[in-house]
C-alpha cells in the first residue's frame, strides 16, 4: 500500500474516531527547539517536569529507529461549564484550569492514537509506531506546530484557527514516510494581551516562558508556595489559564465535542473546605480520573488553603485551625497558619499563637510568624 493512500485513509478514519484535527510532520531533528531548550536550561527557566535529555526531546529517531514522520492530533475541550456552581460566601469554591476538566486527556488521546497505530499496522504490518501524549520526550507543541495543527502563540500555546488554543495534543511517531503538512503562519502580530495579563511576568517575551514563575506550574509543586505568588493564584487550585482566556483566538470558543471532557461541575469547581479533610480514598474516587490529580492531594490542599486566605473566608477558620493543629505534613500546617493570618480574625491569630507553643518544625514556625504579621495590617 502506498503511503499517500494510507495518509488519506488515516485522515478519514481520524474523523470517524472523534479526532478533531490531524496533521503530518517530518521526523527531522527539531533544531530550533533544541537551541531554545538549551537556552531555557541555561537560564533556569525549565519546570523540572520535562522528560528525557534535550537530544531525546528533539531527535525523533532516538525514540523510533528510522523515524520518518510524526502524526499530530488535536482534540478540542470545553472552556465553559454550563450551569456551573457559584462560589458563595458560605461555601467558597476553587477551580481547576480548563485543561483539567473532564476525564484525564492523556488516556483519551492515547486510546485514539493507539487506534491510529492499529489502523496503520493492519495495512502495513512491518510499520513501527510509538504514541506520546504530554509526558513523552517529544514536545507535543513543537510537533503540532510543524504538522500545521496551529501556530505557536506568544503565550506558548498552540493556537488552532478552528478551536483556539483549547486543544489537547498528542502524536504518533512512525517509520513511514508520509507527505508533511505545511506549518501555519504566525497569527499573533502585534498583540501582547497574554504577556500583559500574566500576573507574574512568567512570559518573558513572546513565546518564551519562565516555568519557575508560571502559576500553572507553581500550583503543581509540593513544597511551600513562594510568598510572592500566593496572592496571585486566587482560587485556582490546579493550573492557571489566564494567558489563554485573554487570547482573542479563544473568544467565544467553547467546544463540547467529547463526552469524556464534559466537566463535572462539582469536581471542576470543588468546594474548598471539604478538600482540607478529604481522605485518600475519597480523593481518588472524586478526583482520581482527572488530569489535575496527578500530583496527589497535597498541592491541591495547599492551594485550597491559600484560596481560603484569598477569600478571607471566616467560616473556614475552625477547619483551618484543625488542619494547622493536626495535619502531619509541615507544608499543610504552615500554609494553614499563613491562611489563618490572612483571614485575620481574632480567633485565628489566637490559634496561631497557641500552635506556636507546640510546633517544632522551623519552616512551619516561619509560616506562623508570617501569619501573625498580618495582625499589623488588620488591627
Ligand atoms: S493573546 Fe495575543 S499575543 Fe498572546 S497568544 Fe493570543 S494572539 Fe498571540
Amino acid at each position: 500500500m502506498n503511503t499517500d493512500q494510507l495518509r488519506q485513509e488515516l485522515i478519514d478514519y481520524s474523523k470517524e474516531i472523534g479526532i478533531d484535527k490531524i496533521g503530518f510532520a517530518s521526523a527531522d531533528v527539531f533544531e530550533g527547539l533544541k537551541e531554545r531548550l538549551k537556552r531555557q536550561q541555561g537560564l533556569g527557566f525549565q519546570s523540572g517536569f520535562e522528560k528525557g535529555s534535550i537530544e531525546e526531546r528533539t531527535e525523533p529517531d532516538r525514540l523510533v529507529p528510522e523515524a520518518k514522520s510524526i502524526i499530530s492530533i488535536a482534540l478540542a475541550y470545553p472552556s465553559r461549564i454550563k450551569d456551573g456552581p457559584k462560589s458563595t460566601k458560605e461555601e467558597r469554591r476553587g477551580v481547576f484550569c480548563r485543561a483539567s476538566w473532564g476525564t484525564d486527556y492523556h488516556e483519551v488521546l492515547r486510546e485514539k492514537l493507539g487506534k491510529l497505530g492499529e489502523f496503520i499496522k493492519e495495512r502495513i504490518p512491518e510499520a513501527t509506531t510509538k504514541v506520546m501524549v504530554d509526558t513523552g520526550e517529544l514536545s507535543d507543541r513543537a510537533v503540532a506546530e510543524r504538522a500545521g495543527i496551529g501556530f505557536s502563540g506568544k503565550n506558548t500555546a498552540i493556537i488552532t484557527p478552528e478551536f483556539g488554543s483549547y486543544v489537547y495534543l498528542g502524536e504518533l511517531i512512525t517509520n513511514l514516510p508520509f507527505v508533511p503538512d505545511t506549518p501555519l503562519e504566525d497569527g499573533c502580530g502585534s498583540c501582547t494581551r497574554c504577556l500583559d495579563a500574566c500576573p507574574t511576568g512568567a512570559l518573558v517575551q513572546g513565546g518564551q516562558l519562565n516555568a519557575q514563575r508560571c502559576l500553572a506550574f507553581l500550583t503543581q509543586t509540593k513544597d511551600f508556595m513562594p510568598d510572592e505568588f500566593r496572592s496571585k493564584i486566587g482560587n485556582f487550585i490546579y493550573g492557571f489559564d489566564t494567558c489563554q482566556v485573554v487570547c482573542p483566538y479563544n473568544k467565544h470558543v467553547d467546544f463540547h465535542n467529547h463526552p469524556e471532557f464534559e466537566p463535572e461541575p462539582d469536581v471542576a469547581k470543588p468546594k474548598l473546605k471539604p478538600l482540607l479533610r478529604i481522605s485518600n480514598r475519597e480523593f481518588k474516587n472524586t478526583f482520581g480520573h482527572i488530569a489535575g490529580s496527578w500530583r496527589g492531594k497535597k498541592p491541591l490542599q495547599r492551594n485550597a488553603l491559600i484560596a481560603l486566605g484569598h477569600y478571607r473566608d471566616a467560616t473556614a477558620v475552625d477547619e483551618i485551625i484543625a488542619v494547622m493543629n493536626n495535619d502531619p505534613r509541615p507544608v499543610i500546617r504552615g500554609t494553614a497558619a499563613w491562611s489563618l493570618g490572612k483571614i485575620g480574625t481574632e480567633e485565628s491569630f489566637a490559634a496561631i499563637k497557641d500552635a506556636m507553643e507546640k510546633e517544632n518544625d522551623e519552616q512551619v514556625l516561619a509560616e506562623m510568624e508570617k501569619g501573625l504579621a498580618f495582625q499589623e495590617t488588620v488591627f
